[in-house]
């Protein structure tokens, strides 16, 4: 077993996903401008499962790192206002079982 290995918590050695974040984010709001003027019903806030939209007063908070790549946002916002790539190798979710 290796060191890092033998380090590892009860919760790390358990886990079913996890998420390995990159430092940019692939996900990305086009026009703050729409959000703002155009959608008043913010429904990414919504059907987003993770929870990565949140409406900060004016504009859109995007917390990509615990994005489940489900692609949703790239057809549920109603302005396709959502620039959605795939997280670079060895970046976003993982799963360990399935
Ligand atoms: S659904 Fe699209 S247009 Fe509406 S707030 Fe979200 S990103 Fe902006
Ligand atoms: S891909 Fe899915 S989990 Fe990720 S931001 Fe879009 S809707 Fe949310």
């Amino acid at each position: 077993m290796s060191e890092q290995k033998k380090g590892q918590s009860i919760e790390e050695k358990q886990y079913l996903v996890r998420f390995n974040a990159d430092t940019k984010s692939h996900l990305h709001v086009k026009d703050e401008d729409i959000c703002l003027t155009q959608c008043p019903d913010k429904i990414c806030t919504i059907f987003c499962p993770a929870e990565i939209y949140k409406w900060e007063d004016i504009r859109m908070h995007v917390g990509y790192e615990g994005c489940h790549e489900c692609g949703s946002c790239r057809i549920g916002c109603p302005h396709q206002n959502i620039k959605w790539e795939y997280p670079k190798g060895g970046h976003g979710i993982v799963f360990r079982l399935g």
